[in-house]
């Protein structure tokens, strides 16, 4: 924990996204509806199946402190939780399939209620940031849009600009778990860096797993270093950051592929991994062939 200042203007900034994330009257009595029917129509399907056959606990309407709104969470257990997103505290969904139904936006959250950790509520509050954004119909999607350069763009910018909403919303809100060494690079370009390189690296893997042509990954990361400040600027991000990490292309690919690499020791299975990877390292594997740097 640190002991973070937020200036008046991040304040301020933070007020006016929840008042943009926040839905409308009804689009909120329309998503409501949807997710009291979900709880209704679960309850009844449920009858018919062994209860240690289920691994949702329960379906409750929780509270936003932020949002003053009450939004739909699934809480299930640890073991399936665990296997869906063993890195996660809790994950937000567009949809969730249980027994033939589909639920509107929601959270899933392992154990039977909301644990009481610390700082757990911030973490809620994050995850309630994106089902807002999934109620309006801009959840991204990098693990199932169409596989093109341009939509993976797209796709990564909503990604980057997600992330930087729900995290700079959080973290104003409530600092318990600023990261200490935010205070480094100030609080707005530490939630895009965690947004953009979250993309940027589901992007990559994306590509690899799917096969995408390497030829075309170049052409996206020169995409990435020639238009990125200027998308940046079209969603109201910061443009400044944007070029900075236009500028920083190649280390930041190189990074996100070393990550790739320790958090899915599988992917070397994939030809064009090792191909992307020894173009980018190309100096590096150069100056190693030649007997290393001296
Ligand atoms: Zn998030």
């Amino acid at each position: 924990m640190t002991d973070m200042q937020i200036s008046l203007q991040e304040r301020k900034r933070a007020t006016q996204l929840i008042r943009r994330l926040t839905p409308s009257a009804p689009l909120y009595k329309k998503y409501e509806k949807a997710a009291t029917d979900f709880i209704a129509d679960f309850k009844r399907a449920k009858r018919d199946i062994p209860a240690n056959m289920i691994e949702v606990y329960s379906l409750k309407m929780v509270r936003s402190e932020l949002f003053k709104r009450d939004y739909l969470v699934a809480f299930v257990s640890e073991g399936w939780f665990g296997q869906v997103a063993s890195h996660c505290n809790a994950i937000a969904s567009p949809s969730l399939s249980l027994l033939d139904l589909s639920s509107p936006p929601l959270i899933v959250i392992p154990g039977k209620s909301v644990p009481r950790s610390r700082g757990f509520s911030s973490i809620v509050e994050h995850e309630f940031v994106h089902v807002n954004q999934g109620i309006s119909g801009r959840f991204p999607n990098l693990n199932a849009c169409e596989l093109k350069e341009d939509v993976l763009f797209e796709e990564l910018m909503n990604v980057t600009q997600a992330e930087f909403e729900a995290n700079f919303i959080q973290l104003v809100r409530d600092q318990t778990l600023t990261p200490d060494n935010e205070l480094g690079v100030g609080l707005e370009k530490w939630c895009l860096i965690r947004g953009y390189t979250q993309g940027l690296e589901l992007t990559l893997l994306r590509m690899t797993t799917e096969d995408f042509p390497v030829a075309q990954e170049k052409k996206f990361l020169k995409r990435l270093r020639d238009d990125l400040a200027e998308a940046f600027a079209s969603r109201g991000l910061n443009k400044e950051v944007g070029q900075n990490f236009a500028d920083d292309i190649e280390q930041m690919s190189k990074i996100a592929m070393l990550n790739l690499n320790q958090c899915r020791p599988d992917i070397t299975r994939y030809k064009n991994f090792g191909t992307l990877f020894k173009w980018l390292f190309r100096k590096e594997i150069e100056e190693q062939d030649r007997g290393g740097p001296s």
